[in-house]
């Protein structure tokens, strides 16, 4: 048996349960008439979730880097210009995907620890008027910040050109509006705010966005992501044509994850997220510890926290996981062994959680000080 942790890192979170036991049910055919009117469900339940009326909004069978990897190979063809923001790891790795797409990246970079700039976009988009899409990530997970997604996607239309948004750890802890917001694309994952386990990527494409799939010069070099394979199964009112086989008992998790979240109420969530983080923030303040990141930008759901001079970084981290069975996250690229990364993310945001976080994080650091 592996041990039970408390998972208060970036991701994945605690799984509940009530989502523990909805894996359990016995396993059925992907193609089974009660399958698929779950199936239904599951997309009812992701777009109000991601707060759109869009018909293509489904989950894909693997984990959030799938979900990116879906937005960029059906929306880019070889020569399309992208302007992507870079302020972590994960703009960086939109980067990497437009690259393999042939693609034409416009790579803005941000330091560390800021928000995207809107000024900076526009000006990159108003001096690349043929730009096809702007790609950029909501809530940066390798250090917290959180950039204004609205104003971002706002851009993006006023420079007719798409808005390709990571929504990973955004959605279910921050305000999010696809619709409102004008997003085009949009791709999560399920392990973070969602708190069902990891394997799925919700994703969300507008019709502006599916016009460009549907009017591509060339099929995507993915076969497995390919929107136009996907929605034969997933698809509103589609036939369900068979591409790969769901997988089934994870879909299971997510139901019931989305279920419980809509319990709740989305907006309910996203509170919830925010008074943990003010408890949560008050407490390390007392601890003297500091954020890297303005409380302005900050994520309620990933807290970047610098690492005191003199304390040993992978020591407490092994406190924690050792003595009270808790995870906490580490730095990552050049903020590795500079901060530690504490999640407050759907089932791991609560009360108890922000208690033990606190008083073990005090131990920890009080045992490895040189
Ligand atoms: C976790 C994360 C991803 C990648 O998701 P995986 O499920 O690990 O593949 C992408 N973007 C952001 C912002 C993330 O936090």
């Amino acid at each position: 048996m592996l041990p039970q942790r408390i998972l208060m890192g970036p991701g994945p979170s605690d799984v509940s349960p009530e989502v523990l036991q909805a894996m359990a049910q016995p396993c059925i055919g992907h193609l089974d008439p009660e399958f698929v009117s779950f199936m239904d469900e599951v997309n009812t339940l992701l777009r109000k979730t991601f707060l759109t009326e869009n018909a293509v909004t489904l989950p894909i069978s693997a984990p959030g880097s799938a979900g990116m990897e879906c937005a960029f190979v059906n929306l880019l063809e070889a020569g399309d210009k992208v302007v992507i923001a870079i302020n972590g790891v994960f703009g960086m790795r939109m980067v990497e995907n437009a690259k393999r797409c042939g693609a034409v990246p416009i790579a803005l970079e941000f330091e560390w620890g800021t928000p995207v700039d809107p000024d900076k976009i526009e000006s990159a988009l108003k001096e690349n008027p043929d730009t096809v899409a702007l790609a950029f990530v909501h809530a940066e997970t390798s250090t917290g910040v959180r950039s204004d997604a609205q104003a971002l996607a706002a851009l993006a239309n006023k420079y007719n050109c798409l808005s390709i948004v990571d929504a990973v750890t955004s959605l279910g802890g921050i305000e999010l509006r696809v619709d409102d917001w004008g997003i085009d694309a949009i791709y999560s994952g399920t392990q973070k705010c969602l708190s069902a386990p990891p394997g799925l990527s919700p994703v969300s494409f507008n019709a502006a966005a599916m016009h460009r799939v549907k009017k591509r010069k060339h099929d995507p070099q993915s076969w497995f992501l390919d929107l136009n394979l996907l929605t034969g199964y997933w698809g509103a009112g589609a036939k369900r044509a068979y591409h790969h086989t769901a997988p089934v008992n994870t879909l299971y998790a997510l139901h019931a994850a989305l279920t419980q979240l809509h319990s709740e109420g989305l907006e309910n969530s996203w509170a919830r997220h925010a008074s943990n983080y003010a408890k949560l923030r008050d407490g390390l303040q007392q601890l003297g510890l500091e954020y890297v990141v303005d409380e302005e930008y900050r994520l309620p759901e990933l807290n970047a926290i610098k690492v005191p001079e003199g304390v040993n970084e992978a020591g407490v981290r092994s406190h924690l996981l050792e003595q009270h069975n808790l995870e906490i996250g580490a730095g990552l690229g050049p903020m590795a062994g500079k901060i530690w990364r504490i999640g407050l993310m759907g089932s791991s945001c609560t009360e108890r959680h922000v208690d033990l976080c606190l008083s073990a994080l005090a131990e920890g650091i009080e045992n490895n000080k040189s």
